[in-house]
C-alpha cells in the first residue's frame, strides 16, 4: 500500500494531523486525514512530499507529481513514460 504524505499540521486545538492521499486495490487515490502523536511529527514532516509542475519532453503538456526530498526530477509525463511510477 502506497502513501504519499502532502500536509502535516497543527489545527488550533493543538491536535497535530497529517494529510495524505493512499493507493486503494482499485489503484485510486484516496484522500486521508489522521490524527498523529506529536512526538511523531518530525517523523511524517520528513516523509512529506510537495507537489510540482513539470512540462513534458515527448508531448509538451504539464504534469505534476510528487516528490521525496533528493529524489530526481520526472522530464517526461507518466502518460508518455508509464516506467516512472513508482508504488
Ligand atoms: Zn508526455
Amino acid at each position: 500500500m502506497s502513501k504519499t504524505i502532502i500536509s502535516v499540521s497543527k489545527k488550533n486545538n493543538s491536535v497535530w494531523r497529517m494529510y495524505f492521499y493512499e493507493l486503494n486495490e482499485d489503484s485510486e487515490w484516496n484522500f486521508y486525514t489522521k490524527k498523529i502523536n506529536r512526538l511523531l511529527v518530525w517523523f511524517y514532516k520528513l516523509k512529506k512530499q510537495k507537489l510540482y509542475n513539470n512540462i513534458c519532453d515527448i508531448c509538451g503538456n504539464q504534469f505534476r507529481f510528487y516528490r521525496k526530498r533528493f529524489e530526481k526530477m520526472p522530464d517526461q509525463c507518466f502518460e508518455c513514460n508509464p516506467d516512472q511510477l513508482e508504488y
